[in-house]
Formats: C-alpha cells, sequence, structure tokens
C-alpha cells in the first residue's frame, strides 16, 4: 500500500500575525482542519486521491473565509467568476472551467468536464451549457456575497487596480484554494479553485484552470495546486515546472519545489506558493510571501499552518 496522503492550501500572501485576531485564527484553522479530513477520510477508507481533492477543495469553496466558491472576489462588474481544475496523475487526465458564473462548487464541474467531456478548459456560457444535464448545483448572487470581499472591491471599484484576496493592498497577490493527494492505490490528483482577482476586467484569467500552471499532476513525479501571482505562475508554468525538475532532471520533490518558488518565480518577479506531495507521499508548502494557509496529513503526522515557520 502507498503511504497515502493529502496537503490542501487556502491561499498566500500578505497574511500578517499582528493583523490576525485570535479568534480570526481560529475560523481559518478549524476551516482547513475540516477541509483536509474531509479528503484525508476518503483516502483513509481506500478511495481515490481525485475523490479526496474534490472533497477537501468543495469544503473550502464552501467556506467564506476563502476566496473560491462562496465568498468570492467580485471583479470589475460586480459579479463573480469562477476558475478551478483537476488533474489525474494516472493517466494525465484534466478538466477545467474558466470564468463560470452561479457554479456553487466549481471544482465539481471541472472533475465533470474531465470525466465526461472530450476537452479539458470550458469557459463561460458555455461550461453552464455542458453542466446542465449533470444536475450541477447552482447558487445566486447573494449566495457569493461576502460583506468582506465586497468592501474590498467598493475600494477598487471604477480604478485599474486589481489586488489578490488576503490582502488589502493593491496588486499583492494571494487568495485561492488547492489540495494534492496521493491515495492508497499510488494515484496522484491535484485540483486548485478560485476567484481571481478583485475587481479583474475583460474576462481575465488566472493560472488556476490552467493545467501545468496552476494545477498538475503526473503518477511519474508529483501533484501540484498553485497560488498566488497568476500571470506570474503563468509565466514560469509552475506547477509543470516543478514535474519537469523532477522528471527531467531527476530532482526531489523538495527540491524541485523550493527552486521553483523561491528562484524561477521570484526572477520573474512573482509571488506565491504551492502544495505538493509525490508518489512516496512526500510532502511540501514552500511559498516566497509572508504566509500561507495551509494543512496536511498522512499516516504519521498532521499540521495546521499559516505563517513561516
Ligand atoms: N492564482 C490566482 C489567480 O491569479 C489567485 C490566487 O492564487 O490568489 O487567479
Amino acid at each position: 500500500m502507498y503511504n497515502y496522503g493529502i496537503a490542501i492550501h487556502g491561499g498566500a500572501g500578505t497574511i500578517s500575525k499582528s493583523l490576525m485576531s485570535e479568534e480570526k485564527e481560529k475560523t481559518y484553522v478549524e476551516a482547513l482542519t475540516k477541509a483536509r479530513d474531509a479528503g484525508y477520510a476518503i483516502l483513509r477508507g481506500g478511495g481515490s486521491s481525485i475523490d479526496a481533492v474534490v472533497a477537501s477543495v468543495s469544503s473550502l469553496e464552501d467556506c467564506p473565509l476563502f476566496n473560491a466558491g462562496k465568498g468570492a472576489v467580485f471583479n470589475a462588474e460586480g459579479s463573480h467568476e469562477l476558475d478551478a481544475s483537476i488533474m489525474s496523475g494516472k493517466a494525465l487526465d484534466a478538466g477545467a472551467v474558466a470564468a463560470v458564473q452561479g457554479v456553487k462548487n466549481p471544482i465539481q464541474l471541472a472533475k465533470l468536464v474531465m470525466v465526461h467531456s472530450d476537452h479539458i478548459l470550458l469557459m463561460g456560457e458555455g461550461a453552464l451549457k455542458f453542466a446542465k444535464p449533470y444536475n450541477v448545483a447552482m447558487e445566486n448572487a447573494e449566495y457569493f456575497h461576502d460583506d468582506h470581499r465586497f468592501n474590498q472591491w467598493q475600494r477598487m471599484k471604477g480604478s485599474d487596480d486589481f489586488q489578490l484576496d488576503h490582502s488589502d493592498k493593491p496588486k499583492q497577490y494571494l487568495g485561492t484554494v488547492g489540495a494534492v493527494a496521493l491515495d492508497s492505490h499510488g494515484d496522484l490528483a491535484a485540483a486548485t479553485s478560485t476567484g481571481g482577482m478583485t475587481n479583474k476586467k475583460f474576462g481575465r484569467i488566472g493560472d488556476s484552470p490552467i493545467i501545468g500552471a496552476g494545477t498538475y499532476a503526473n503518477n511519474n513525479t508529483c501533484a501540484i495546486s498553485c497560488t498566488g501571482s497568476g500571470e506570474y505562475l503563468m509565466k514560469g508554468v509552475t506547477a509543470y515546472d516543478i514535474s519537469c525538475m523532477m522528471e527531467y532532471g531527476g530532482m526531489s520533490l523538495y527540491d524541485a519545489s523550493h527552486q521553483s518558488i523561491n528562484t524561477h518565480l521570484l526572477k520573474l518577479g512573482g509571488d506565491g506558493g504551492v502544495v505538493g506531495i509525490d508518489r512516496k507521499g512526500n510532502i511540501v508548502m514552500p511559498f516566497n510571501c509572508e504566509g500561507m494557509y495551509r494543512a496536511s496529513k498522512n499516516r504519521n503526522a498532521s499540521n495546521v499552518l499559516i505563517y513561516k515557520v
């Protein structure tokens, strides 16, 4: 049996302890624990890594603390456009949706795209048409509304500024949720979901629904979910960059992920982080900014972390 395990994130960026109340920190820790354990329970029961990452990401999407699903950031028009992707390391199957509106759990729709379509990435209205026969849960605008995110948008509305979640300073990049898992059968999977950036315009789509940039899984190497400055994660093709360094350079997951985040992404000018897991069950959670909401669990250890350790 493989050394199954899971790692999740709820966004990286300027998360400073001085701005965090004890109570707020507790709610984050509880939400991360719940999401991590939802996926881990599936792995412990012999379930698949795909089902595990969908369970964890769905739990984070349902929690208004994170910038995905309920509580996603507002775009320039005052609505929510959601991006998500999923990949299985077994046969390199993948599915993704971009700029979808009203979908309660975009990660579940991304999985339907992976399983039931001949395509990988569907966007907007087309993705909703595809979703129709599968009775995908839909919600109205009120469901996605969160006062904190609304106020973030009010401060930027009408300007050319944009910002990622968990940050009150413009052009600082953070937010998004994701999960990676190895199951007891030896299969890897990765999933990522986001509302993108506050006040985003022109149908902007970030790295999260882009296979290779925000999400990647390959049983020969690793499963990776990214968070941070989407434009830079796309330039760095960060999730695939890590996999490539392992596959073609013989590097360990630890060395490859740290090099990608702390050297390659930084050189491009981007900030962010990843969660990753390899076939041996090694877990990494590197980031090059102040903090990253993150948690992991395998048979030997578990943790929930926010700041640098
Ligand atoms: N990477 C995401 C995006 O650019 C946002 C984030 O991770 O916070 O849409």
